[in-house]
């Protein structure tokens, strides 16, 4: 077991358990109790008082796994999560309404329509750099659309795993949710067994494991993956409005975040003048230096996150502009400060994968053409920022799983926006009624009439559509 996981005295599920959960949550399913929206509205309600009841204790759990202050955990996890299963719980019946099809001209007396209609039994492999809104977020989903599910909490965020385990069976209908701990032993044994969706959050190449293990049942996946999401900035951006914001966005959770801004691309020209931005805006968020600021900044997950973006940094050839590498990690309160480095040239150790830590390159380029090749000699990153007066060009030259344009992480809490990658960022998208319609099943109905006069009609005007064939009935 590991260390993470003994210190908060998380228990792993025993790995010959879980085919029998498997079975016991797909038997529920077919039970049919999950179908009614009465119901789902309750286990929905039930989830958001899960929440509610307990913010201090998740709270403080999130403290001890990432060592993040309350403001970072109620702005980013409880309130956005709380606030998406009340606007499910309200949306529900709405989304699972039958929905009309233009019938066209041939098909007026059959009434075609949509059922959207649970998928099964499904299962959720969540992150551990937001341990609520990636894994719990989901989870609104696939309730809301009727499905009975497995959560598998990462292991690595081992405080707010154990604290949704206890919590699960409380306030959730345990037939049909169940959350199951454990490493990669316990990961495998449920990616063994057959679900009808599976939604992971995590990184490319345990997503390719997901996708390849979900083949053999046919089962749909939805992969929410990481990668290098760049900004750029123009010199018609405001440069201390923009700093601020991209200073924020790269120093929230320290960095750890799926959607950081990765790096800046701008001009030789912006890029002095937006480097005494980021001073400025360093200056008042933290007036007597970061080094005396350790309570408002979240900590890298664990020793070895630490060390891998040390080791970035190490070898960068840029110049560091704003703060500086730590020492060491003696005190183990993995504490990393927020370091930007100028003058990052494209083959840079900070510029090789995501950064996935406090470390904000800047890479000059002469124009915005120039940033448009660079991003698209690159994997399609998860988010896309831009500050200028007309990023359109950007927007519409480049690739990436959402855009925004003035801010930095926003439009992931906004509940009605699909959230989800492209290419290597993953496929797929949830939250909101996206997230409901990821996990059910589109299902096509047509009512033919078949009795009395209606069907006696619809027999005359089809009955050229029966053997011995005339090609000429075809154009009736
Ligand atoms: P992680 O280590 O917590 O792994 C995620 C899950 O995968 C865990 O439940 C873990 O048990 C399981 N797992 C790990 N190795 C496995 C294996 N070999 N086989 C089967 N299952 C395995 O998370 P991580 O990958 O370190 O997460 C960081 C990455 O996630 C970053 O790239 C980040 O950008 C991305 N991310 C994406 C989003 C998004 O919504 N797109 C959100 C958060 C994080």
């Amino acid at each position: 077991m590991a260390a993470a996981a003994e210190a908060a005295g998380l228990k792993y599920d025993a790995v010959e358990s879980i085919p029998q959960i498997n079975k016991e949550l797909r038997a529920a399913f077919l039970t049919g109790k999950t179908r009614s929206i009465e119901y789902r509205q309750n286990q929905l309600k039930q989830l958001a008082f899960m929440l509610q009841d307990n913010e201090d204790a998740f709270c403080e759990a999130l403290n001890k796994d990432l060592g993040r202050h309350k403001f970072e955990s109620m702005f980013a996890e409880l309130m956005t999560t709380i606030t998406e299963a009340v606007e499910a719980v309200h949306s529900v019946k709405s989304w699972a309404k039958k929905e009309k099809v233009s019938p066209g001209l041939a098909w007026g007396f059959h009434n075609p329509h949509v059922r959207r209609e649970p998928k099964g039994t499904v299962l959720i492999l969540g992150a551990w750099n937001y341990p609520l809104t990636v894994q719990i977020g989901p989870l609104i989903g696939a309730i809301a659309a009727g499905n009975t599910c497995v959560l598998k909490p990462s292991e690595v965020s081992a405080h707010s795993a154990k604290l949704i385990s206890d919590l699960f069976p409380k306030y959730l209908d345990p037939e049909c949710y169940r959350a199951v701990n454990g490493g990669i032993p316990q990961s495998t044994a449920l990616l063994d067994c057959r679900w009808e969706h599976i939604l992971y959050t995590g990184n490319g190449t345990v997503g390719r494991i997901v996708a390849e293990k979900a083949a053999k049942w046919l089962c749909p996946t939805t992969l929410e993956l990481g990668g290098k999401s760049p900004t750029w900035v123009d010199e018609t951006a405001d440069l201390p409005i923009a700093a601020k914001r991209i200073l924020w966005g790269k120093q929230f959770n320290v960095g750890q975040t799926c959607v950081a801004p990765d790096y800046v691309l701008c001009t030789k020209k912006v890029q002095s003048q937006l480097v005494a931005e980021f001073k400025k805006a360093a200056d008042q968020f933290w007036p007597k230096g970061q080094e005396a600021a350790t309570d408002q900044q979240s900590k890298m997950v664990n020793e070895g996150h630490w060390k891998r973006v040390k080791g970035m940094l190490e070898g960068t050839n840029g110049k560091i502009v704003l703060g500086g590498p730590p020492e060491d990690n003696k005190s183990q309160s993995r504490a990393f400060p927020l370091v930007v480095v100028s003058d990052v040239k494209p083959d840079d150790s900070i510029m090789t994968g995501e950064i996935f830590g406090p470390v904000l390159p800047i890479v000059a380029v002469q124009n915005v053409d120039e940033a448009i090749q660079f991003i698209n000699s690159r994997d399609q990153p998860l988010a896309l920022y831009s500050f200028s007066a007309n990023s359109d060009k950007l927007i519409e030259n480049c690739r990436s799983g959402g855009v925004l344009t003035g801010d930095i992480l926003l439009h992931n809490a906004v509940g009605s926006l699909p959230f989800g990658g492209t290419g290597p960022s993953g496929y797929g998208a949830y939250h909101g009624k996206w997230g409901f319609d990821e996990f059910s099943h589109k299902r096509a109905v047509l009512e033919a009439p078949h009795r009395g006069i209606m069907g006696h009609a619809v027999e005359m005007l089809m009955k050229g559509r029966y053997p011995p064939y005339n090609i000429k009935n075809l154009s009736m």
